[in-house]
Formats: C-alpha cells, structure tokens, sequence
C-alpha cells in the first residue's frame, strides 16, 4: 500500500491531533518522524479527503499555502509551479537582438524577433502553471 504525506508539524501533539481528526473520520493515519518533523501519511487514496479533513480555514495552526497543491490528474502532491519561462525567454532574445542589431547584424536580428515572439507565444502557455511531478500534468492553481 503506497503512501503519502499530507502534512508537517514541528510538535508530535500537533501530529497527533490531526491524526485523530483523521482516524475520527476513517482514514487511517500514521506519522512518521524524521529530522524534528512529524509527518502525517495516510493511504495514497484518502490523500485528498485527508487534506480536507485536517485543513480547517479557522484553524490558526494551519498556515496558508503552506500545503502543496494536490495534481488534479493522478492525486500526487508532488508538484512545482513553473517559473516564467516566456519572460525569461523574452528578456534573454530581446537582449541578443539588440547586441545582434547593434552589431550591424539586423537581417539575423529580424529574423530572430519573429522566431522569438513565436517562441515566447508558445513558452506563454505554460506561464503561472504548476507542473505535476510525477505525470508531468500542468494545470493552474
Ligand atoms: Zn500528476
């Protein structure tokens, strides 16, 4: 049976307190400690309802945003936001085309705008996404 970790607390009553919100409702949870965290895993398919569960909006011992993102397509929590490709992408060509323009190079220059707006066209999907690390998913947040 695979597990997850769905959450990190520093105290092992914090952990504790969020495994019996857990077990109250089914779920059987365990946690793990390692390095001074206590880590509350659960089943990877009550991974989702867990996170529910313990994630109380009125809770102040839940930080926001301090919980990864959950991939809409396989569950996992393993995901990344992507940096800004397209701006990284369009600030490194705008540089070179003005290097390349000044150097008296503006034929290569031109052509390198087009297949760089292009690019940055294509990079722009990706911009403000996050990036599943285990089925390689992009959806927004
Ligand atoms: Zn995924």
């Amino acid at each position: 049976m695979k597990t997850q970790d769905i959450a990190w607390f520093e105290s092992p009553e914090e952990a504790a307190d969020a495994c019996r919100k857990l077990e109250a409702a089914g779920v059987p949870a365990s946690i793990i400690e390692s390095a001074g965290e206590f880590r509350v895993q659960v089943p990877e398919e009550f991974a989702c309802v867990s996170l529910q569960l313990i994630v109380d909006p009125g809770d102040a011992g839940v930080v926001a945003g301090s919980m990864p993102v959950a991939c809409p397509e396989c569950g996992s929590f393993e995901t990344r936001i992507l940096p800004p490709y397209a701006l990284i992408a369009g600030v490194s060509i705008f540089g070179v085309v003005v290097v390349l323009y000044f150097l008296r190079y503006q034929a290569v220059a031109f052509a390198l705008v087009v297949v760089g707006w292009l690019l940055v066209i294509w990079l722009s999907r990706f911009t403000g996404k996050t990036r599943c690390m285990r089925c390689g998913w992009r959806f927004s947040a």
